[in-house]
């Protein structure tokens, strides 16, 4: 078990659910929450900037971190594998900053066995054939990579019972609501104020 400061947010969500989209408005709009930018050995899509949406790395820089423990988990998916750093997150976990990770099922219950702790989040899609429909209008994936990732949508849902809140993506603003909730909830929890109501305490 990893002690930590910060809370630590675990977001999972089969692809083309929408969750990029709902991350990247929360990690703008709410102060001290940051995103844990992955590393991956996919090839970046147009559009994706390195250091900002995953730091890409060939197979051997991916093979010497996880020999170094570089990695708090990592996973292959999709034939590609995809790392959570280390050092970075627990850094800023000490801080009291709070970190937000938008990891697959499998690596986000290896987080939830070290930091039990940690907020898991799983966002639905509204239905199969709307999550189809949105990897297809997305355009970004070959046709080998959606029926990859509708094959693994399946596989994914069935790891619901291990999360803490589950948001349907239909409406995308209702949805962002929740997200921001969620977030707004964890941070008055108990155990994240206790100094503070103790402080106070010390003053009467
Ligand atoms: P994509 O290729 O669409 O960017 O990501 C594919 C899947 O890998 C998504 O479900 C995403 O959440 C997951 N993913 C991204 N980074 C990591 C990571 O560091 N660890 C794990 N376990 N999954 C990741």
């Amino acid at each position: 078990m990893i002690p930590h400061t910060g809370n630590v947010f675990v977001i999972s969500a089969p692809s083309g659910t929408g969750k990029s989209t709902l991350t990247s408005r929360l990690v703008k709009n709410m102060e001290g929450l940051i995103f844990s930018i992955s590393t991956t050995t996919r090839q970046a899509r147009e559009g994706e900037v390195e250091g900002k949406d995953y730091f890409f790395v060939d197979h051997d820089a991916f093979d010497r971190t996880v020999a170094e423990g570089g990695f708090l988990e990592w996973v292959e998916v999709y034939g590609n594998r995809y790392g959570t750093g280390r050092d970075w997150i627990l850094g800023m976990l000490a801080k009291g900053v709070d970190v937000l990770l938008d990891i697959e099922t499998q690596g986000a219950l290896n987080v939830q066995e070290r930091m039990p702790d940690a907020i898991m989040i799983f966002l639905l899609p509204p239905s199969a054939k709307e999550l189809e429909r949105r990897l297809r209008s997305r355009g970004k994936d070959s046709e080998e990579q959606i029926e990859l990732r509708l094959n693994y949508a399946r596989h994914e849902l069935e790891h619901f019972p291990q999360y803490d809140h589950l948001i349907v993506n239909d409406d995308l603003e209702e949805a962002y609501r929740q997200l921001e909730s969620v977030v707004l909830a964890a941070r008055s929890r108990r155990c994240r104020m206790e100094a503070t109501a103790r402080r106070l305490l010390s003053e009467f």
